[in-house]
């Protein structure tokens, strides 16, 4: 089993399920995959947080971030030190303009131009069926020098992107199998990316780097993440080379007793304020 480093939570020991590949390498605390926490890492270099767990980040309440179908430990952490807008995909309430924080077409944002320092989308994009419009969206959404950390199904070594489905028309037309994931297996895949992704990024405006990563001590196993900045250029370093881990926090919050504190401290909060206004 790899031992290591959570980078959200700050748990150590041995990661499980490692044959999961990215979808694996689960946190023994948090339970936060391979993939989260190399979204975390690059987050982490982005915001000038990198260094300590998540947990332990500053973070800075006039930081605007937005972010899709957000799963696990994090996003409660980043909703904590960050303005953080964890949306979901709801058409129906999108339409209702029902709680604009919390749901959002990425296919046509309702948010004002340049609000957002970052936008993560982490395996949300093979999900969007115009995925072009929803590039474009996010680069008008983001404040200049602002960037998206972006994951997806995605090959480098494959110079053209697999369509699991042709969308020229109003109708879905399936060219292969169709492959369903996501809450319930619901959620349609429209296809596996390969490197035209990095193209139609820089078409929309975007400098793009692909970092392929891989940090054995946070458990992050081989793959790649995409940088796209709303700027002339993005630097990042490739490779991790720093072979120290990252401080302790003190004693460490099992997660599930942090999220229970958490929302009935929350829960009280609201009843005493309810109870001295009555
Ligand atoms: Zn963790």
């Amino acid at each position: 089993m790899p031992a290591g480093q959570c980078n959200i939570c700050g748990w150590r020991g041995e990661f499980l399920r490692p044959e999961g590949g990215r979808e694996g390498n689960l946190c023994g605390n948090c339970a936060s995959s391979s993939r989260l926490r190399a979204v975390t890492y690059w987050l982490g270099k982005v915001t000038g947080n990198d260094g300590l767990p998540l947990h332990g980040w500053p973070g800075n309440r006039s930081v605007a971030i937005l972010e899709s179908s957000a799963r696990g430990a994090y996003p409660v952490m980043l909703n904590d030190k960050f303005d953080y807008y964890a949306t979901e995909y709801d058409p129906e309430r999108i339409a209702a303009g029902d709680q604009p924080r919390t749901f959002a077409d990425f296919q046509k944002l309702h948010f004002t131009d340049s609000t957002f320092e970052v936008v993560i989308a982490s395996d949300v994009f093979e999900h969007v069926r115009d995925d072009a419009a929803g590039y474009r969206e996010i680069y008008r959404t983001l404040k200049t020098g602002g960037t998206l950390v972006l994951t997806v199904p995605y090959r480098h070594e494959e110079a053209a992107t697999l369509r699991r489905v042709d969308t020229s028309g109003s109708e879905d037309v399936f060219l292969m199998e169709p492959e369903y994931h996501g809450g319930g297996g619901h959620t349609l895949t429209y296809r596996t990316y390969g490197r035209d992704l990095l193209t139609l990024l820089r078409g929309t405006g975007f400098a793009v780097a692909h970092a392929m990563t891989e940090i054995p001590r946070l458990g992050i196993t081989t793959q790649s993440v995409i940088i796209a900045r709303k700027g002339d250029f993005v630097e990042i370093p490739q490779r991790e080379s720093g072979k120290d881990s990252l401080p302790a926090l003190g004693p460490l919050i099992p997660y599930r007793l942090y999220l229970l504190l958490k929302y009935n401290f929350a829960g009280f909060a609201r009843i005493l304020k309810h109870l001295g206004r009555s």
